[in-house]
């Protein structure tokens, strides 16, 4: 399978099997698109002749060959025979999701926690509650050592003793069962003081720091309770913040809307307040909701993707570079098939717990009764439902089949497919046009770096 494009002035051409880029001239390009169609050599020379020298053609064609003897161009789908093993593979829990606060602050509207409610009551979870979701976790794992454990929301600083108290229990485990905890912290910063970000930057190993960009845009979306903005009180604690964790990992996370669909101004808006981590995500939300993305603005949007590619481009080279986390692609990490096919792990590997102890396949199932899997006392009692999670993948995916993301993408998210489509196993269209634009941009962002070295 082949997709070819171009952007910013690259022939890109991508082998979809074996990962393999190839930036190439016209003619290349032209000849590739020719015989993705079934057409043979002769027809191409007689095709091309008029456009092209016939000695020309000849080196092309001759170049082409070499690829595809290289296997690096039209390979054949060498994971599809892999399925079944995959199906099979033996898994173990390797992350929670803890919620502990399902409150919240600030009254973002988007917030698909509403408010950190979820459905549900305002809850904090206990000490006990969470001591015992670290348990579970440690008694799940098998033999991985490196478990991970994100303390969410809600917000997670108005339980912030509790993240501290778990924190310390976690630490006090590791060494009696062989294990490495790895917590995160996702904030919206406005308890943010320095007794906390301190504490973070001993104990976190990243932490995600929740702002949307420009102040109106920031201040419209993420407003407190009575309506006035948060924008002035959290940015300098985030700047603060970031600049303190040295080496430790941080993002500036926010997500657009309809609102603001010329969002490459708010990544950049982030870049220039010095945050050098940055992911601005696409709202999901009910078609119904004013600020949903529709499907006309697709072409908006796509552009607005250029354009921030492009400035990136500027900047890096000015030695001003920042990474935006939806541009980042692996293209050298070879082909493991797990990582190709299993995507998020949620259901399976990574499951997050209500403050009650309820577990759920992850944050965005919390409140869906049906996706009640069990809890951290009793552990996991759908397996029925851990099964479906785990069979989940590209090859379960009919609209996943001919799309040239998939490798990236892993088949999308479990979650936005179930709320667009009823079923884990679809894909959330309007998702997947944006998934295969920024994969297009990823991969020219990699062509330009690989020219400029
Ligand atoms: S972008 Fe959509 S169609 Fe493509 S692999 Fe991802 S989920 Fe599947
Ligand atoms: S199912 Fe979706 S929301 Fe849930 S962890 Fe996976 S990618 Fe994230």
């Amino acid at each position: 399978m082949i997709h070819r494009y171009k952007n910013n002035g690259y022939n890109i051409v991508l082998d979809v099997n074996s990962g393999s880029v190839h930036v190439v001239d016209e003619l290349v390009y032209d000849i590739i698109g020719l015989l993705d169609e079934g057409k043979d050599g002769a027809f191409i020379r007689e095709h091309l002749k008029g456009q092209y020298q016939e000695e020309e053609i000849s080196t092309a064609l001759g170049e082409i060959q070499e690829l595809t003897d290289a296997q690096m161009l039209f390979t054949e789908d060498i994971y599809r025979d892999a399925i079944e093993h995959f199906k099979e593979r033996e898994t173990v829990v390797k992350a929670l999701c803890l919620h502990i606060a399902h409150d919240c602050n600030l009254a973002c509207r988007y917030c698909f926690a509403e408010e950190g409610e979820y459905h549900g009551r305002r809850a904090m979870m206990s000490y006990e509650v969470g001591k015992q979701a670290l348990d579970f976790l440690i008694a799940n794992s098998g033999n991985r050592r490196n478990l991970e454990v994100d303390f969410f929301g809600g917000e997670p600083l108005m339980n912030w003793d509790v993240v501290k108290q778990l924190v310390e229990y976690g630490r006090s485990q590791e060494e009696k069962y062989n294990k490495k905890f790895r917590f995160t912290l996702t904030t919206n910063g406005v308890l943010l003081n320095d007794e906390i970000m301190e504490f973070a930057n001993k104990e976190m190993a990243n932490v995600v720091l929740s702002i949307d960009g420009r102040k109106e845009v920031h201040d419209f979306m993420r407003p407190f309770r009575k309506g006035a903005g948060s924008y002035d009180l959290v940015v300098p604690k985030f700047q603060k913040f970031a600049a303190s964790r040295g080496e430790k990992s941080y993002y500036a996370r926010g997500t657009f809307t309809r609102h603001n669909l010329d969002f490459s101004e708010d990544v950049l808006h982030l870049a220039d307040l010095g945050f050098d981590q940055i992911s601005v995500e696409p709202v999901v939300a009910d078609e119904k909701e004013e600020y949903a993305l529709k499907w006309e603005d697709v072409p908006k949007i796509c552009e607005e993707y250029d354009k921030l590619a492009k400035e990136m481009i500027r900047r890096r080279k000015k030695g001003k570079a920042f990474n935006f986390f939806h541009f980042m692609i692996d293209l050298t990490g070879g082909p493991c098939v797990y990582k190709r096919l299993s995507g998020c792990g949620s259901g399976t590997e990574y499951l997050a717990v209500t403050p009650w102890g309820d577990l759920y396949p992850c944050h965005q199932f919390v409140g869906e009764e049906k996706f009640l899997m069990g809890n951290v006392w009793d552990g996991v009692k759908r397996q029925d439902l851990c099964k479906e999670f785990k069979n989940c993948n590209v090859y379960a995916k009919e609209k996943c089949q001919d799309c040239f993301a998939k490798f990236y993408c892993s088949g999308g998210c479990a979650a936005n497919s179930y709320n667009f489509h009823g079923s884990i196993n679809d894909a959330y269209d309007l998702g997947c046009e944006l998934q295969r634009k920024r994969v297009e941009c990823a991969i020219m962002l990699k062509a330009a770096e690989a020219e400029e070295e």
